[in-house]
């Protein structure tokens, strides 16, 4: 063999790398041992491997760890959580039909059922994210799909996913599920009546703020093989080195949740007593309108809540965002470092109209010092009020 050709055939060392981690293989061509095995390999699409972009074993390990923590039966592993929600959407509508979902979704999917699902012929009707039960009254003969989000992103409504969930069914509409708040250590939302429980694994699940992955589980395969196909024909791969960092998030995500929870829910208490603070939105706190459904559904919570300040001009609010220390401003949440971000509800909502007079703040709370970050908070929340006795001087 010649030196060229031994370049492109290195020997490849079989014995067994008994790692306490998972392997990463890179690799998009697959080799079969056989002619009969290549022409099978459709057969792979499913559960095996015939192709980079329909699996690798980094990505079968985080969708079976996935699967198993949604108590579901098949998990389908996308390069992000919108990714999630849209191949959900492609794999489950068709022209002519209605799809419903809260006013207070996740904005890229509102975007998207307004801009582009629109143009495909889905109809989206937007319905109050409290309507529990009432939600038969939106449900038409065509409606296939309800979306429900628990707890809403920035304002925190937790939905009554059993009760939607039974008006959907008796309707033979799916329901799919948003549970990224609390990751699926928080909320199981198939044992709740979804059909489709969703992820953006770019937060918790990853939780460094270095990857962007997302996840659709179902219980039954006839469900798994619909979102894969939409997922094939859409070519969405997925990076093994991407899966394997959500893998490693894994690992830490029940200890960074509770230390999270834990000095969100401290953080939370203290400052919902600040006369800069109109109203703490956090489902856990005992006085949250969402408390009883967050406490009959969920098994745990994360360190994302939002706060209504007192009214005040847009100038005093960027002043108390920026002058925080340990908070960076930024989307996202679920990593290590702590974040905050305005709010903007105006045109985000167009059934259920948000009657809190003050602006909205979103905190994600990260594994600094809880005493640090509750100073950080409480010095903010005195200049906020500082100004606001100087200004009416
Ligand atoms: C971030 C987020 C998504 C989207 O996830 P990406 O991975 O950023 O695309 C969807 N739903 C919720 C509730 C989210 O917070």
């Amino acid at each position: 063999m010649r030196d060229e050709t031994r370049l492109l055939h290195t020997a490849v060392d079989e014995q067994p790398f008994n790692a306490l981690t998972p392997a990463v293989h890179r690799g998009s061509t697959i080799v079969f041992p056989t002619v009969e095995s290549f022409l099978a390999r459709h057969t792979q699409f499913y559960d095996g491997y015939s192709y980079g972009l329909y699996g690798h074993p980094a990505s079968r390990n985080l969708a079976t760890q996935i699967a198993a923590l949604e108590g579901g039966a098949r998990s389908l592993i996308v390069p992000s959580g919108m990714a999630a929600i849209m191949v959900t959407n492609l794999a489950l509508l068709r022209a002519g039909d209605h799809v419903l979902l809260p006013d207070a979704v996740y904005g890229p999917s509102r975007s998207s059922a307004e801009k582009f699902m629109s143009g495909l012929g889905v109809d989206a009707t937007f319905y109050d994210p409290l309507i529990g039960a009432g939600i038969t009254a939106l449900m038409r003969p065509n409606t296939k799909l309800v979306w429900v989000e628990l707890p809403a992103s920035f304002t925190m409504e937790v939905q009554d996913l059993p009760a939607i969930a039974k008006a959907a069914h008796a309707h033979g509409a799916l329901v799919a599920a948003d549970g990224t708040w609390a990751s699926p250590l928080g909320f199981k939302a198939l044992h709740h009546g979804a059909d489709i429980a969703v992820q953006a694994l770019s937060k918790h699940i990853g939780g460094h703020s270095d990857l962007l992955l997302g996840s659709a589980t179902v219980a039954s395969e006839e469900l798994y093989r619909r979102i894969k196909d939409a997922s094939r024909f859409l070519g969405l791969g997925v990076s093994p080195d991407d899966c394997f960092l959500a893998l490693r998030g894994l690992g830490t995500l029940a200890a960074r949740l509770e230390r999270q929870s834990t000095a969100a829910l401290k953080i939370a208490e203290r400052i919902a007593e600040h006369p800069s603070v109109a109203r703490v939105l956090y489902p856990p706190l005992p006085g949250d309108p969402g408390h009883a459904i967050w406490q009959r559904d969920f098994r745990g919570a994360s360190g994302v809540f939002s706060v209504v300040l007192q009214p005040r001009d847009d100038r005093h609010l960027s002043t108390f965002i920026e002058q925080l220390r340990l908070f960076r401003i930024g989307a996202s949440w679920g990593g290590l470092h702590s974040l905050v971000a305005p709010v903007q509800l105006e045109g985000a909502r167009t059934v259920s109209p948000w009657r809190e007079e003050g602006p909205l703040v979103r905190f994600s709370i990260g594994l600094e010092h809880p005493d640090d970050l509750l100073e950080d908070i409480e010095l903010g929340l005195d200049r906020y009020g500082f100004h606001r006795e100087a200004a009416a001087e």
